[in-house]
């Protein structure tokens, strides 16, 4: 390992542990902004991890963080198997008209503000974008006659805890507290907590034990409302849209990856043909509507952000069953793809782990069709622009 020794950012590099597939540089880059909280920037290729961290006093040895980054390259990519990528729709070369990031200019326009990192204000053109594309998805939830819901934003964490979720993706929960009924503990907290920019500073002991999260996705709830009894009329199409919340940490860098965004899902739950023929359904609908606001995408299938410990086994599992598709819009501006809706299969596992049961006794499966607002937005402007004049004339004359 080599080091610069500096005040200011420095930057580390290595040879991971064993070799890093392709298919696995970006999973295990994501990783390491929750492998410590010195690291400002990480980027990993096949051969050479290169870390920038703030420096560190003597005492603390570089060596230590190297082997937390090797604990992931390891626990990741050792016996890992490249998964077979099905692919179901490919039109990411349709023509866009636009190659900006079209962040810089939202922000100089006053479109969007950020508050922190990860959590942004936004004005009117992406307010309009947005609601019109939360009316064609809401058009969507109709056509499968799916009731509303409306749902809380905090999620109990004995819910969560019934489905295993806490050791799935710990690593991007948001905890709510609240400081304990006591008076003299809110005196204390009064006159003591102080605010910089490092966050809140208060007094010890002050916060509650934490009884709740916020919602890191929609469905859960229904499955939670819907726990612990026999599924009325044996099958349901619902939809919500809700606040959620994943701390991605330092990548929480642009409007692509939020730390609280919000999401408008449609949902299935009933027997197994009834969750898989309207997921595919869905999505025949939904390649219509991409094909008429002229977007490039493709949809293939992906795995589910499972933390290390767990990510081998449940990706390979999520692969291998077909449970999740991504909805992989173009940014022509970093010549990637960014995930704008997922159409998803839990098979039985809520409707096991919740006991929901259908008519003949067995378990409901479930499968959920998710679309994030604010990324399907940005993607959008970033294959077309901010200018509507230059815009798909199908979303152009649409816009409210
Ligand atoms: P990614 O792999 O990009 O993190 P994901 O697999 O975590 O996505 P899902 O759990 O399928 O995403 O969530 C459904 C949709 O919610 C995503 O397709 C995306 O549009 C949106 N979404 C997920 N995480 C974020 C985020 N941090 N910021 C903004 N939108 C998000
Ligand atoms: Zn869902
Ligand atoms: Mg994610």
């Amino acid at each position: 390992m080599s080091s610069e020794k500096a005040n200011s950012p420095m930057r580390i590099e290595f040879a991971p542990a064993a070799p890093i597939p392709d298919y696995l540089t970006g999973e295990i880059q994501s990783k390491l902004a929750y492998v410590d909280e010195r690291i400002l920037r990480a980027q990993v290729s096949a051969d050479r991890i290169t870390l920038e961290v703030l420096a560190w006093d003597e005492g603390r040895a570089p060596a230590e963080l190297e082997e937390k980054v090797q604990r992931v390259v390891l626990s990741m990519a050792k016996g890992a198997f490249k998964p077979k990528v099905q692919v179901l729709e490919d039109y990411i070369d349709r023509p866009v008209s636009y190659r900006q990031d079209p962040m810089a200019e939202l922000l100089g326009r006053g479109e969007v503000s950020q508050e922190a990192n990860g959590v942004y204000t936004l004005g009117p053109l992406l307010a309009r974008l947005i609601d019109f594309f939360e009316s064609q998805f809401i058009a969507l939830a109709e056509s499968f006659d799916a009731a509303p819901y409306r749902f809380p934003t905090l999620i109990p964490a004995r819910y969560l805890e019934r489905v295993n979720y806490v050791r799935g993706c710990p690593q991007s929960w948001t905890l709510a507290s609240h400081l304990r009924e006591d008076l003299d503990v809110i005196d204390e907290f009064s006159q003591h907590a102080v605010c910089d920019h490092q966050g809140l500073t208060t007094p010890p002991d002050s916060f509650a034990s934490i009884q709740a999260l916020l919602s890191p996705a929609v469905c859960y709830h229904l499955y939670f409302a819907l726990a612990d009894k026999p599924l009325p009329g044996g099958q349901l199409a619902a939809t919500a849209v809700g606040n959620c919340f994943r701390y991605e940490a330092i990548n929480l860098t642009s409007l692509d990856r939020m730390w609280n965004f919000t999401m408008r899902e449609v949902i299935f739950v009933g027997p197994k043909d009834f969750v898989l023929e309207n997921r595919e359904i869905a999505r025949q609908r939904m390649a219509k509507f991409f094909e008429q606001i002229e977007m490039a995408y493709r949809v293939e299938s992906a795995n589910d952000p499972f933390f290390i410990g767990e990510f081998r086994k449940q990706a390979a599992f999520q692969s291998a069953f077909q449970l999740k598709f991504e909805i992989r819009a173009r940014l022509p501006f970093k010549d990637s793809t960014l995930a704008v809706g997922s159409y998803n299969y839990h098979q039985d596992f809520f409707g096991r782990s919740l006991n929901i049961s259908l008519p003949d006794g067995s378990p409901a499966h479930t499968g959920c069709v998710a679309f994030g607002l604010e990324r399907i937005a940005f993607a959008f402007l970033a294959q077309f622009g901010l200018d509507p004049a230059g815009w798909p004339a199908h979303v152009r004359e649409r816009l409210p």
